[in-house]
């Protein structure tokens, strides 16, 4: 039987704490202060067995308008809520907010629980029935049971468990085959145990032994001892409360509002994209750069707000947000929270995570709304997965962060590549490399294909384009190893043809005329008889009088097809650089080495010709420096 939280709500002196003992026999109330003032101050824990057997964690959240920060971080694991209203006084203050709370945090389901119904007659508690009803309407609870109930007497409080027990059959319990995930709402140390975590497991399952990391400060630590309802488990669930027992965490390492997550499941973010919607009762509009209280999971977050949409939102308005943090946080896609106005302190709206890593936006411009539009109309998580990977664009996504933007396992993110690949995702290799969309894919193709036809039309001449100049072409996202392996991929499909740092469109030659081939045998026979003394370009150039320009263009186009190598601000004809090549092979296997003196006189030319050939002869991995003399470097397969 999958597993639920059951939580209080309600105004102060409503009646939560009493009517929970009521039902479990349990006093939440546990702190000395508490007991003291008759008053709930932090969350309280219990547990409820269910007519139908099923054993349901309950969360008893303190009413007063003080300590609405603690209701909140007990309201976010809640599955199914008992809104805890006096007969005899209806509907209070914090009765409203903590009702705006529940709505804003999507709490799924809910039952009304009229209590102190001893204090009031039959025709008082109808009237607070109605009324309650009406003021209920527009909320998820408008057609919650509403059961009235007397802790002294023990009226109602059969009825409340078969409701609750109903409810809950018919709520969805939340995803245990997603990455583990338990916002911590307390923490201790226990002598001899070390460090104990407790909160509400909110997404998937863990087991002791487990690796586990702490976030947003993303500490590793392993899973001891693991306690559900006050017994060892081995294994627990989302949907259950849960005490963790930690090692490799010491004192004051871990608190409220810190998550426990599976290890390498979520990324800390100092930026994230909402969906905001600011409530009708918030006294005044959101405004720009100001700074807000932002609740989520069981912890509070001062955050910048950033109107993505337009430079105010007025109560009852909702639209895209972007909060920036000064510290690291840690939220999942699709998580609720809710803001406070910063002071004075009231519950002004909340939302959904739309984006865990956002970047800066421009802002109030069209793009940014669409994308934003898709990632909150992307229904499951293959839309997702897809939204999320068009946005990354030509930088595209590893595994690894696909899974941490879904906040998922590896073998669910495994399931999602595999459901996506044949369609909507290209893989650029092996290993870590990264998945692109295939529209953006296609689009870096489309460009690398339009550079590669402008500049054959523009330099008939050159043998191609120069691969870092066609890189700089393209989106600056686009890194080094995938331009790499997009360019090795129209290759296979013979699209283009890339070959010494030179690309080119398969199928494009480079035809001289005459006038041109007659240039073109002069040039080379310039470098071809210079032989190791490689004479000045600009005096070779020179000798062309009004057709330098023509020759210059033919130069490159001959450094392009190989036939001139540049080397340093030297130029060499290939056939001297091979002739060079023999040289130092034969001498070093003869002598096991050779020094630049050795190469300039068996080449009869002089150092400044000798020293760059040798350098070069390093760079390309044909030879190895060691001291002051060369070595061959030892070749694959010889
Ligand atoms: P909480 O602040 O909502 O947790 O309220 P408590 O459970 O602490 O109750 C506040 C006061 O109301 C206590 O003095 C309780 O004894 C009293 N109370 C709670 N439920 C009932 C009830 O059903 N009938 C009567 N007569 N008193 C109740
Ligand atoms: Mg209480």
């Amino acid at each position: 039987m999958s597993h639920l939280i059951v939580g209080t709500a309600g105004h102060v002196d409503h009646g939560k704490t009493t009517l929970i003992r009521a039902l479990t026999g349990i006093n939440t109330d546990r702190l000395k202060e508490e007991q003291e003032r008759g008053m709930s101050i932090e969350l309280g824990f219990a547990h409820f067995k269910l007519p139908s057997g099923r054993v349901a964690g309950i969360v008893d959240v303190p009413g007063h308008e003080r300590f609405v920060k603690n209701m909140l971080a007990g309201a976010a694991g809640m599955d199914v809520v008992l809104l805890v209203i006096a007969a005899d006084e209806g509907i209070m203050p914090q009765t409203r907010e903590h009702l705006d709370i529940l709505q804003l945090l999507e709490t799924k389901k809910g039952i009304v629980v009229l209590t102190k119904a001893d204090l009031v007659d039959e025709e008082w508690l109808e009237l607070v029935q109605e009324d309650v009803r009406a003021q209920l309407a527009e909320t998820f609870l408008k057609d919650a049971p509403i059961v009235p109930v007397s802790a002294p007497t023990g009226k109602g409080l059969k009825e409340l468990s078969l409701t609750i027990d109903a409810v809950c059959a018919e709520t969805q319990a939340r995803d245990a085959s997603a990455a583990f995930r338990l916002p911590v709402d307390r923490s201790f140390i226990i002598e001899g145990f070390g460090a104990v975590v407790t909160g509400t497991a909110i997404a998937g399952r863990i087991r002791v032994g487990e690796p586990v990391e702490i976030l947003p400060k993303q500490m590793e630590a392993r899973v001891r001892n693991l306690e559900v309802h006050g017994k060892d488990v081995e294994v627990a669930e989302a949907g259950q409360r849960v005490a963790i027992n930690l090692s490799g965490v010491s004192r004051g390492d871990v608190e409220r509002g810190h998550v426990v997550a599976a290890r390498g499941s979520m990324q800390p973010t100092k930026m994230i994209d909402v969906k905001l919607h600011l409530l009708r009762n918030a006294k005044l509009p959101l405004k720009d750069g100001g700074q807000t209280r932002l609740y989520l999971g069981t912890a509070e977050y001062l955050p910048y707000t950033f109107l993505l949409e337009k430079r105010e939102m007025k109560p009852g308005e909702t639209g895209y947000v972007q909060f920036r943090f000064d510290e690291p946080m840690v939220c999942a896609r699709g998580d609720r929270f809710v803001i406070r106005s910063y002071s004075p302190m009231f519950t002004i709206g909340g939302g959904i995570v739309l984006e865990p890593h956002a970047k800066k936006h421009r802002r109030f411009h069209e793009d940014t709304i669409r994308e934003l539009k898709a990632l909150e109309l992307a229904g499951d998580v293959l839309a997702t997965a897809e939204t999320v990977l068009r946005r990354a664009g030509a930088a595209g996504v590893t595994l690894n962060a696909l899974r941490q933007s879904l906040a998922t396992t590896p073998e669910a993110t495994a399931q999602i590549v595999g459901d996506l690949e044949s369609q909507n995702l290209v893989r650029l290799g092996g290993g870590a490399t990264p998945y692109l969309h295939r529209a953006i894919y296609d689009d870096l193709c489309q460009q690398i294909i339009s550079a590669l036809d402008n500049f054959h039309r523009k330099a008939p001449l050159r043998q191609g384009m120069p691969r870092e100049q066609l890189r700089a072409a393209l989106p600056k996202e686009l890194n080094a190893a995938n331009f790499d392996a997009i360019l090795a991929a129209l290759q296979a499909e013979q699209r283009i043809v890339a070959e010494r740092d030179i690309v080119r469109r398969a199928g494009f030659v480079v035809t001289f005329t005459d006038e041109q081939k007659q240039i073109a045998d002069r040039l080379e026979r310039a470098y071809r008889d210079g032989g190791f003394s490689s004479p000045d370009i600009g005096d070779v150039l020179a000798q062309f009088g009004p057709k330098r320009e023509l020759a210059n263009a033919i130069f490159y186009s001959l450094v392009d097809a190989g036939k001139l190598i540049r080397v340093a601000d030297l130029v060499f004809h290939e056939s001297v650089m091979e002739r060079a090549r023999q040289v130092v092979t034969n001498y070093i296997r003869q002598h096991g080495k050779m020094t630049v003196a050795e190469f300039r006189n068996l080449t009869d030319s002089s150092r400044k010709y000798a020293v760059p050939l040798l350098e070069y002869f390093d760079k390309i991995g044909f030879t190895r420096r060691v001291g002051d003399e060369r070595v061959l470097r030892e070749q694959k397969g010889q």
